[in-house]
């Protein structure tokens, strides 16, 4: 596949189900190379999308381009690129991680030497002779994802790949795609309704709400949308000194005994922060943006439109 800036370009695409519109006219850019969250609530219209993109779902031509090329003339020529891992990913719990993907290798028609290489991409090569009725949901997930690996996508479409895992799994996944993201070079568009997984693992978001995207662009751009600011918070050994430094300049409150919280107008305020401290010898034992953030932003994005 040739490479273009944008490997998924929506535009101006309206999609319903018999009488009730799902999709109202909405435009979506997802940059290559980035980990791009699609995110909104439940019934927002996001495996609908997914399902578009996967060509599953029929649409007018000229409104969904994927690697550059319109999705009802080079259906089969991208889906070839393409892995995607839906909610209930069929795998057979009866038979080993090496049976499923053999299975998968077999109806795809894909070279049975990948096994191998997706089973050591997603860290399951030591318990791929395993049967996977013995699997914890996280590796039942790095397995849907080995499965999704086999064609050597360039991209991945996943709908809701953290839903239903436990904590261990979620770090899991999160940690496992950016490895394939940073290390293997694969563009990954996920959809969610989890704000803070959204937050740990994209670099790009688009909140999808009641038909419209109601903002699409870099992860820091949301973050910095909201209107109420950034909370940052500091911990330290020193926390009133700390304190009385930074309030001459910003906001700040007290929270707990070693932590402070600093109010910033937006998050390219955070170094300024971080030297402050450091030049005034106060050491720094954690720095970090409230995870509430990305919430507060997205319900102020809700409650706008
Ligand atoms: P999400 O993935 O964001 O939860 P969906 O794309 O699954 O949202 O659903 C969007 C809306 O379309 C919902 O109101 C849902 O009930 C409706 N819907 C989804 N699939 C169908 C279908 N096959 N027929 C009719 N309505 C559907």
């Amino acid at each position: 596949m040739s490479h273009t800036e944008n490997i998924i370009s929506i535009e101006n695409l309206s999609f319903g189900y018999r009488q009730k519109k799902v999709l109202d006219q909405i435009g979506l850019e997802v940059p290559t190379g980035s980990i791009y969250g699609f995110l909104g609530p439940n019934g927002a219209g996001k495996t609908t999308t997914i399902k578009i993109l996967l060509g599953l779902l029929r649409v007018p031509d000229n409104q969904v381009r994927l690697f550059g090329k319109d999705i009802n003339h080079f259906r089969i020529e991208t889906l070839k690129s393409i892995g995607t891992m839906v909610e209930d990913p069929s795998l057979y719990d009866h038979l080993s991680a090496i049976d499923n993907l053999r299975n998968s290798c077999i109806i795809r028609k894909i070279e049975r030497k990948r096994i191998a290489v997706v089973l050591e991409q997603v860290g399951l090569t030591a318990d791929s002779h395993r049967k996977i009725r013995s699997y914890s949901s996280g590796m039942k997930q790095r397995l849907a994802l080995a499965q999704a690996l086999l064609p050597e996508p360039q991209l991945l479409m996943l709908d809701e790949p953290i839903n239903g895992l436990d904590p261990a799994g979620i770090i899991d996944i999160r940690n496992l795609l950016i490895d394939l993201n940073v290390n293997h070079g694969i563009t990954i568009f996920l959809s969610s309704h989890i704000l803070s997984e959204i937050e740990k693992l994209c670099s790009h978001v688009a909140v999808v709400h009641n038909k419209h995207i109601l903002y699409q662009g870099s992860m820091d751009g949301l973050l910095n949308n909201s209107k109420s600011g950034v909370r940052l918070i500091v911990e330290t050994d020193q926390p009133e000194k700390a304190k009385l430094l930074l309030q001459k300049a910003y906001p700040v409150e007290t929270l707990g005994a070693h932590r402070i919280v600093v109010h910033l107008s937006d998050r390219s305020v955070t170094p300024r922060v971080a030297s402050a401290l450091v030049e005034a010898g106060i050491g720094i034992l954690l720095l970090q943006p409230d995870n509430h953030e990305l919430e507060a932003s997205f319900l102020e994005l809700l409650k706008s439109n």
